[in-house]
């Protein structure tokens, strides 16, 4: 049996923490890393999550995962694994939490939209976006803007980053320059994140009715647990034998991640953290097979469940909305709540892209409900 334990020599820890932008006094009873994952959960942006979609618009039904219940199906996998690995397991939590919180409304439609709108003025890009969120748009401390989260949580949450960006971002940026890795809580995070999405987006499309049965057992992995399933249970209702599928899939790739990442990491033999960020190749990793399982189900996912019909229809009403609410604000500020009209007035008079900026931060912060009604207001 596992149990909270002591951590591996390069795993992530408050000794070697490159620590906060800003100092601070240490937490009295709680880790630095525990402190992030407090502050991420007690932000606006968080909670806002729960009104945040990936795939399905919020309004199209109660029954599909959320921003919120996505990023808590993060923690919970990469907590798993970063237990049975010795890794920093509120480390690995608060960069579960967090990684999302720079979407905008309407899932991946959205993201593609504000970044249209935002072409000539740097463009608009989530993961940028949960940095920003993290270091500056959250406004809850007098100390601070941002939640001044550690080095180590700020560098899981930036997954990948363009070189000008990188170069802009300093200390954080530095390893897509030096082609480095993040820590192996980082690295955990990020896979988790895909364990996740792909396995719900996989339960969710079934539920819709969206993606059928017959049509996943195309795919040789899925085909592999179904067969599995059947030959445990025997005649399962269709629901429950779906269930009982994806409950197979994710304790195979979980499985397979924490006996390959051993490997890996008995091969490479980091005793420092910053060992692990000097290999060659991350070393929280799938064994080749399962990397490519895991891909056919991505590339399954992409053409019968984002392209469907259905969603693409949501995707284009995702796409008008937004584009109506970035003309509206950036043609009237005072069409903005106050506090972000004045900031836009007084950027725009010598810097107009930092002005489409703020009007692009206020569209990202919004639910997929309120961006609606919005544009219906507007429309
Ligand atoms: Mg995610």
């Amino acid at each position: 049996m596992t149990t909270a334990n002591a951590l591996a020599s390069y795993a992530a820890s408050e000794h070697n923490s490159r620590g906060r932008a800003i100092a601070e006094p240490a937490p009295k009873y709680r880790g630095e890393y525990q402190r992030d994952r407090d502050r991420i959960i007690h932000s606006t942006a968080f909670r806002r999550l729960l009104y945040k979609t990936q795939v399905f618009v919020n309004y199209e039904g109660d029954m599909y995962r959320t921003r919120l219940t996505h990023s808590l199906e993060v923690a919970q996998i990469a907590r798993t694994i970063a237990r049975a690995l010795q890794l920093n397991e509120d480390l690995v939590e608060a960069i579960s939490l967090a990684h999302d919180l720079g979407h905008t409304p309407f899932g991946h439609a959205g993201q593609h939209a504000l970044n249209e709108c935002m072409r000539d003025f740097g463009g608009f890009e989530h993961n940028l976006q949960t940095l920003r969120v993290v270091d500056k748009l959250e406004e809850r401390y007098a100390l601070f803007t941002g939640l001044n989260l550690c080095f180590e949580t700020r560098e899981g949450l930036l997954k990948h980053c363009s070189l000008a960006n990188a170069r802009r971002l300093g200390d954080l940026g530095r390893r897509f320059i030096e082609r480095t890795q993040p820590g192996l809580e980082a690295q955990l995070a990020n896979i988790a994140d895909e364990i996740a999405y792909n396995n719900h987006d996989v339960d969710d499309g079934l539920r819709s009715g969206l993606i059928a049965l017959d049509q996943l057992a195309e795919i040789p992995f899925f085909a592999e647990k179904l067969q599995f399933v059947k030959d445990q249970y025997g005649d399962l209702e269709e629901t429950l034998l779906c269930r009982e599928v994806v409950r197979e899939m994710i304790d195979t790739l979980v499985t397979d991640l924490l006996n390959s990442s051993r490997s890996a990491i008995t091969l490479h033999a980091p005793e420092t953290i910053d060992d692990v960020r000097h290999a060659d190749v991350p070393l929280i990793r799938f064994s080749d097979p399962l990397a490519a399982s895991q891909l056919e189900l991505k590339r399954f996912l992409r053409e019968h469940l984002y392209a469907h019909p259905r969603v693409s229809l949501m995707t284009e009403q995702a796409h008008a909305t937004i584009k109506l609410l970035f003309d509206t604000f950036t043609n009237d500020f005072s069409t903005m709540p106050e506090n972000h009209a004045e900031r836009a007035r007084a950027a725009a008079v010598n810097d107009e892209a930092a002005a489409a900026r703020i009007v692009a931060d206020y569209i990202a912060g919004m639910t997929d409900r309120f961006a609606l009604e919005l544009g219906e207001r507007f429309r």
